[in-house]
């Protein structure tokens, strides 16, 4: 069976040891095993990293930025293998598998743009013969860990920006569906980046932990749920090292009364059941203000559900396919269960869906909820599955409250043709990204990509300017060029003057 091993130093590096499983989901079969690496393995990419980081940070940022516009055309000229093999090991459909590789790509096309934002600042004369200039400099080498939900996008928004910003980037990608991950690598490579600047350890806990704890790392950026990014921003501040950390979510959109439902429904469909629900800015709450509106929403839902194509992942009519894998089928449909028994009404029940011809591939089928209440806990976790809640509010203060009082704020979105209403809304909601009219708002590249409370640790977004301040630190010089010529020719005095001024804090008088 396929082994997928790391890219060290340019090389698929294939050692021995342990290796995990990577299933098919549409089969519910094992179709590869992928190398669990060690601190060891690790080790040897560092050393790779070691010796190409600063030959790259030396290189222009023109010719860096010109790497990864060669492998933006290399994705783009491998589009459709990359997408198939991104949708065999995830299970996200064909055209939401090219989504996932676009908006990444949209980042490298941003980090293409990058050298402008390396030219730092200068101020000629801030003090008497003096200049303050700043220069952002590559923190050395940086490394990702990355979760499974979007193997391209997410890696890509990490080791765009850091590359061209001069760095070394180690990637240890999601476990469950590693390839895309070590083909991205393998591009790189093609496009030519020097060995040692994109490479990919495969691991679990183990890798992660060493990632940790190296001392020659100096940035880790992490995407997963929020208790795994919360303690890999502890371990990795208390080693001193700089930590974005990217959690979980609880996303909801508020449905006013005067919105278009008939929108409203069309891209909750999307936004909720869209790749089985495994997005951080998937929609799986919906919050209809007043009961004139919920009802008029959950009767257009219902038959909007029944109308949902679930398939294989290469089936070109299907809205989404299965879920990553057994344990988050069985984890998904224990969420029911719970809402079931928590008291909430199971409108349609995804529970038991069986695919003709693929019977043990990872199906859930779309799940409705209503009545839910913000104290049920099936509310307050994060399910990532094709399970949508309604939970009801009365009027606009409580809607507003609910996403607010909630434990993460990744992101929120408002349906309304009220501008007033949208306009207090994205002011005053305690979440970090918010869509008007718009239900999934993940921001564009050049801007930057990051949720409050538990769905971000650390205070610094991904990608977008944001970014380029994550992956490079600031050296700031402040110089004097006192004429020499006129040196020697100065009074007595003034040198006791000057010798009397050095114990005094320097001000620019
Ligand atoms: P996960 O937390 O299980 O895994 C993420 C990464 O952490 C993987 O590389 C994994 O190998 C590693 N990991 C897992 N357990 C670990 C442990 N005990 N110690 C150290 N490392 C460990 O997440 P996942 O299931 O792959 O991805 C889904 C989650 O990611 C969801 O919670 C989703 O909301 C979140 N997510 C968040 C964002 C965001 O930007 N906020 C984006 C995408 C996904």
């Amino acid at each position: 069976m396929r082994v997928i091993d790391h890219v060290i130093a340019g090389d698929k590096t294939a050692t021995d040891g342990a290796t995990g499983a990577v299933f098919d989901p549409n089969r519910g079969e094992v179709q590869a095993h992928v190398r669990l690496g060690t601190a060891a393995d690790l080790d040897r990419a560092v050393a790779a990293a070691q010796a190409a980081q600063p030959g790259w940070a030396a290189t222009n940022p023109q010719k860096r930025a010109r790497v990864l516009f060669a492998f933006k055309q290399l994705v783009e000229a491998n589009m459709q293998e990359l997408a198939e093999l991104l949708s065999s090991e995830h299970g996200k459909v064909i055209a939401d598998a090219k989504g996932d590789i676009q908006r990444g790509l949209d980042v490298i096309e941003f980090a293409c743009g990058v050298p402008h934002l390396l030219k730092g600042d200068y101020t000629q004369g801030a003090g008497p013969g003096i200049d303050v200039y700043s220069m952002r400099l590559p923190v050395g080498i940086g490394a990702g860990i990355t979760p499974f939900n979007f193997p391209a996008m997410i890696p890509m928004w990490m080791f765009g920006v850091a590359i061209a910003c001069g760095n070394a980037f180690i990637l240890k990608p999601s476990e469950r569906d590693p390839s895309v991950p070590v083909r991205l690598a393998e591009l790189m490579l093609e496009a030519g980046a020097p060995e040692g600047i994109l490479q990919v350890v495969h691991g679990d806990k183990t890798v992660v932990d060493a990632i940790l704890d190296h001392p020659a790392i100096g940035a880790v950026s992490f995407v997963g749920s929020s208790d795994i990014a919360h303690y890999v921003y502890k371990r990795g501040v208390a080693a001193g090292k700089r930590v974005q950390a990217m959690g979980g979510a609880k996303n909801h959109g508020i449905v006013m009364p005067d919105a278009d439902l008939d929108q409203v429904v069309a891209d909750l469909a999307g936004a909720a059941f869209g790749s089985a629900g495994e997005r951080c800015m998937a929609l799986p709450v919906v919050v209809p203000v007043g009961d004139k509106t919920a009802a008029a929403l959950r009767e257009k839902l219902i038959p909007a559900i029944a109308a949902l194509r679930v398939g294989v992942s290469t089936d070109a009519d299907a809205h989404y396919g299965p879920v990553v894998n057994a344990q988050h089928k069985a984890r998904v449909e224990g969420w029911i269960a719970k809402g079931v028994e928590e008291g909430a009404e199971l409108v349609v029940d995804g529970r038991g869906f069986s695919l003709q011809g693929h019977e043990r591939g990872f199906f859930i089928g779309p799940t409705l909820f209503d009545h839910v209440t913000p104290q049920m806990e099936s509310y307050r976790e994060e399910i990532f599955g094709p399970v949508l809640q309604i939970v009801r509010a009365n009027d606009f203060e409580s809607a507003v409250r609910l996403p607010s009082e909630h434990q993460y704020g990744n992101g929120v979105a408002i349906f309304t043709r009220n501008g007033h209403a949208a306009r207090e809304f994205a002011a005053r909601v305690n979440v970090g990204m918010v869509g008007i009219n718009v239900p999934i708002p993940v921001p564009v590249a050049y801007h930057s990509f990051g949720g409050w409370k538990r769905s971000a640790f650390g205070d610094v977004n991904q990608h977008g300017e944001e970014g380029v301040r994550f992956w490079t630190k600031v050296k700031t010089i402040t110089q004097r060029w006192p004429d020499g010529s006129a040196m020697g020719t100065q009074a007595e005095d003034g040198a006791a003057a000057r010798t009397q001024d050095a114990f005094v804090i320097p001000t620019m008088g």
